[in-house]
């Protein structure tokens, strides 16, 4: 940790409750680690139920005032938000790449790119429109108006500590709702250095909470709550299914951005060098730990053999190491867990008969780093073409004709990012429309089948957080 992140105010390590830091009601902490060296960073209070219930309490009370602030009061405090997030870019990029391992430069892009959802839903704050409807009899007037839903429950991982929690807390605190925050319990510092800046703009009591520890009894609390109106979640499929079921008993609005499988689609007529250098980025960023990285590279016949090469040799390039050091385009993966499934996927495909080109081990690094890995012949039996990678891992699948291609990127269950590369404009139009797929380029960002519900970004990511409140009113 350097000096200046140490002095600088931002490394917290309590939970935040009702606009104070406290420890966890027993005392009790759990440790973050870096990942890089297995380090122990810092001891953060590991609360539970009773905490979670005080802190759902205080963001109720916080509720009616943050509410009924104006638009524009609401907007100023989320502005100075952005700034602040924005001058401590550096110390909370070192905090991510601490407790997260991914490339500083990465990791100060990450703020830059969090940073702008506050800075965005600070402006959508004043652009909450509502309705006038024709009546339906002559002496009534109907208006819609849209309010915020309430207290919101904002449960996040930690690929991307910080940005997960902007775009959920940002247009939540935009439209006037109130939240409380659980981070992933292996990155809650950047999220509470987050915080920490939240209240030096201007974020009153209550409004944001952040509450970190066991994650069953944290979401329980949150779930059974009639006080919380709104679950919003980024992670697993299956933790998700979970919390949407649990949200059913007391009918709480829902958004999960869950696991996707996205393929990277290569056809004959792409640009080579524009396929290996977009596949490269989709598939490698943050070590392959996003729910939008290229999970299977489709390659049409005529090019795969010139894909292979070309893609292999870039993929070679790619530097593993420390986030700190100079040069790492490849941080270590989240833990030992993590590295685990990616063996078990790797020795999966070979004893079906994919062939390594490249990596398939653990890096000589030790620790959680893995061997940026190609591998051919993947066929659709194997593990790697059904379920998350989460890893450095880039398995070619072999494709004919455009409607093979359609056929087996839409052969699953997710449904959340594709990337198409062809230089026939009717081509990625015809394809992008036949992929049941939430995102074929960018923004607003969700998915669709098991992937997810509702989107996050945008003018869309604010109606997320709203109800609409229909007012008649008699003229006579
Ligand atoms: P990932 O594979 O990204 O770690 P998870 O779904 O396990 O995905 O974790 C995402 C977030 O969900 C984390 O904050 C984690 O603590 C939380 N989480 C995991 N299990 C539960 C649960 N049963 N209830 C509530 N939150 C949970």
């Amino acid at each position: 940790v350097s000096e200046k992140l140490r002095n600088s105010g931002l490394l917290r390590t309590q939970g935040l409750i009702g606009g104070k830091w406290i420890d966890s009601y027993d005392k009790s902490t759990i440790k973050v680690n870096n990942p890089a060296t297995g380090e122990i960073v810092a001891d953060v209070a590991c609360m539970g139920t009773k905490e979670t219930n005080d802190a759902i309490a205080s963001s109720y009370e916080a509720f009616p005032s943050w509410s009924r602030l104006t638009a524009g009061e609401r907007s100023k405090i989320l502005r100075r938000w952005y700034d602040l997030l924005i001058a401590h870019k550096e110390e909370l990029g070192q905090l991510i790449t601490l407790e997260q391992g991914k490339p500083l430069k990465e990791a100060i892009g990450e703020v830059a790119y969090g940073a702008s959802f506050i800075e965005y839903y600070a402006e959508e704050a004043k652009r909450v429109y509502g309705d006038i409807i024709p009546p339906n009899l002559s002496d009534r007037r109907l208006f819609v108006l849209k309010q915020p839903v309430g207290v919101v429950g904002a449960i996040t991982p930690w690929n991307f500590p910080l940005a997960m929690i902007t775009r959920k807390v940002g247009p939540a605190l935009a439209s006037g709702c109130t939240v409380v925050v659980k981070p992933s319990e292996l990155t809650p510092l950047t999220a509470l250095a987050a915080a920490e800046l939240a209240l030096q703009a201007g974020v009153p009591p209550g409004a944001l909470n952040v509450v970190m520890g066991s994650a069953p009894e944290i979401g329980d609390a949150l779930l059974t709550s009639p006080q919380v109106r709104k679950i919003t979640f980024t992670g697993s499929t299956a933790v998700g299914k979970k919390l949407m079921a649990a949200a059913a008993p007391t009918v709480k609005k829902v958004s999960l951005e869950l696991g996707g499988n996205a393929p990277s689609i290569i056809f004959d007529d792409a640009d080579l060098d524009v396929a290996v250098k977009g596949t490269l980025a989709a598939k490698f960023r943050n070590s392959g730990q996003t729910c939008v990285c290229a999970n299977r590279v489709l390659v049409q016949d005529g090019i795969y053999d010139k894909f292979a090469e070309a893609f292999s040799e870039a993929v070679q390039k790619l530097e593993v190491g420390d986030g700190f050091k100079e040069g790492t385009t490849q941080g270590p993966l989240i833990n030992d867990a993590a590295v685990q499934k990616v063996e078990s996927f790797v020795q999966d495909a070979v004893s079906k008969g994919a062939k390594i080109i490249l990596g398939g081990k653990r890096h000589s690094l030790g620790m959680t780093f893995y061997e940026p890995t190609v591998i051919r012949d993947v066929m659709s039996n194997m593990i790697m073409s059904k379920e998350e990678i989460f890893g450095p891992v880039a398995p070619l699948i072999r494709f004919k004709t455009e409607e093979d291609a359609i056929r087996i990127a839409n052969d699953t269950i997710a449904g959340l990012a594709a990337y198409i590369f062809t230089n026939s404009v009717q081509r990625s139009w015809r394809v992008s429309e036949a992929l049941e797929y939430g995102l074929v380029g960018v923004a607003p960002f969700g998915g669709v089948k098991q992937s997810g519900l509702g989107r996050e970004g945008s003018k869309y990511g604010m109606d997320e957080y709203l109800e609409y409140l229909t007012v008649s009113c008699a003229t006579g």
